[in-house]
């Protein structure tokens, strides 16, 4: 911080919302764009030549032929599963048990936490991702370490303490009044601290009591500022679990709406297997679904409309949902989601894809005034892309007749080899 740099390389601006308007009219690209970054800030964008020449004393990375990017936002991760990544076999509700819970027993030792949350972060960043908002575990002392990694990295970052008084092994539960207290002491400890934001998290229906998810509701009335994230409509098997848990309720959203869990600071992973009546019901209040499509495809929970969705107007984030997802990567994850695309009849653009990982994000998250765009003024959180990574990449790339088609081999097959360098807040954390 403190000086000026100067990022040379392609730049790709958006203009508009690339599902409203025609996706090709929604950017401006320039060939020979650049960045300047002023303490911490977006200060100019622009062509490199005259910024170049406006600003002599700025330190010059030259990234020619590479992308300038925003970073990648990650609505929806259990930095948690880091670990169990990739664990063979079973369908959600077993899943859990057999993989996910007892690693989640680990973060009652604050060591722990804290290492896997710098490795959750080490590889996050080298995938490009500069902000997550993660479900932690139960323990207070995962929360801890989770913000206080964040913070010394500079990320903007918004997580929480997941609340289970249920249906879980007994290290993994809290009750109604102890998952309200513990959330509303980190909430107060660590909302608004720097760049750092408390989501309120009930894991989901299956694991909480009427009780806690009344409690949780209660603190998100109290504290409306705050984000709340939890799980809908996964898998049928889920589905029926909570309509056998929760025999009062209309539906799956019913149970969270009665409980005052239901807002347009919401965010609902996966939110596959809807009612039109739950669907009409997130759209008026517009709450946000979160699609994770690595997620869906390895554990088999069905395939997200996202064109539909996006067409019946409900405001949509895109995830990892890592480890219930197979990938760290948002590049990996917009392949994953072109791929549902397509399996649902629809081709999703490029420009959709890389809208959705970072200014679609930003507002699901309520940050499009501070990340997921390169807009003066916005935090300097941003990503050089190398759209030739790989041999194979590269063959197809060098083919192009435009910048969608340089792009796309990238999206498609590109991993952290092609995250050439990664800033945040101004200062160069990969490369
Ligand atoms: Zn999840």
């Amino acid at each position: 911080m403190g000086g000026k740099s100067l990022l040379m390389g392609q730049t790709l601006l958006c203009t508009a919302n690339p599902f409203g308007a025609a996706p090709r009219d929604a950017f401006v690209h320039n060939r020979n764009g650049a960045v300047l970054i002023e303490n911490g800030i977006i200060a100019a964008v622009g062509n490199s030549s005259e910024l170049l020449h406006k600003h002599r004393n700025a330190n010059v990375h030259n990234h020619s032929g590479c992308l300038l990017l925003p970073g990648f936002i990650d609505p929806h991760v259990h930095y948690p599963q880091t670990a169990v990544i990739a664990s063979w076999g079973e369908r959600l509700l077993e899943w859990l048990s057999l993989h996910t819970f007892p690693e989640e027993m680990k973060f009652c030792e604050q060591d722990y936490a804290s290492k896997i949350a710098e490795l959750y972060f080490d590889i996050a960043l080298k995938n490009g991702t500069t902000t997550a908002c993660s479900f932690c575990t139960v323990h207070p002392e995962s929360v801890e370490a989770f913000f206080r990694s964040a913070k010394n990295r500079g990320l903007r970052a918004a997580a929480g303490k997941v609340c289970m008084d249920r249906n879980a092994p007994s290290g993994l539960l809290d009750d109604a009044r102890r998952g309200y207290e513990e959330s509303r002491h980190l909430l107060k400890r660590w909302h608004g601290r720097g760049r750092l934001s408390y989501v309120i998290t009930p894991r989901f229906a299956v694991t909480s009591s009427r009780g806690q998810l009344e409690a949780l509701g209660d603190l998100w009335r109290e504290f409306p500022d705050c984000l709340m994230q939890t799980h809908i409509a996964e898998q049928p098997e889920e589905i029926a679990e909570v309509a056998r848990l929760f025999p009062e309720s209309l539906d799956y959203l019913d149970v969270y709406d009665s409980c005052g869990l239901l807002g347009s600071r919401g965010l609902y992973g996966h939110a596959i297997h809807l009612s039109t009546r739950e669907r009409d019901r997130l759209k008026e209040f517009g709450a946000a679904l979160i699609h994770c499509p690595t997620s869906n495809a390895f554990i088999g929970s069905g395939l997200f409309d996202l064109r539909q969705r996006m067409r019946e107007g409900q405001k949509l984030g895109l995830a990892t949902d890592t480890a219930g997802g197979s990938s760290f990567s948002m590049l990996r994850t917009m392949a994953s989601a072109y791929e549902i695309g397509q399996l649902n009849g629809s081709a999703i653009h490029p420009g959709q894809l890389i809208w959705l990982a970072t200014e679609g994000n930003a507002r699901v998250l309520g940050m499009e005034r501070q990340i997921g765009s390169l807009r003066v003024g916005n935090e300097a959180d941003i990503l050089v892309l190398d759209l030739l990574s790989t041999e194979a990449i590269a063959q197809r790339a060098g083919r192009a007749d435009d910048i969608w088609e340089e792009l796309f081999p990238t999206i498609m097959m590109g991993d952290d080899r092609a995250v050439k360098s990664v800033w945040v807040s101004g200062n160069k954390v990969v490369g």
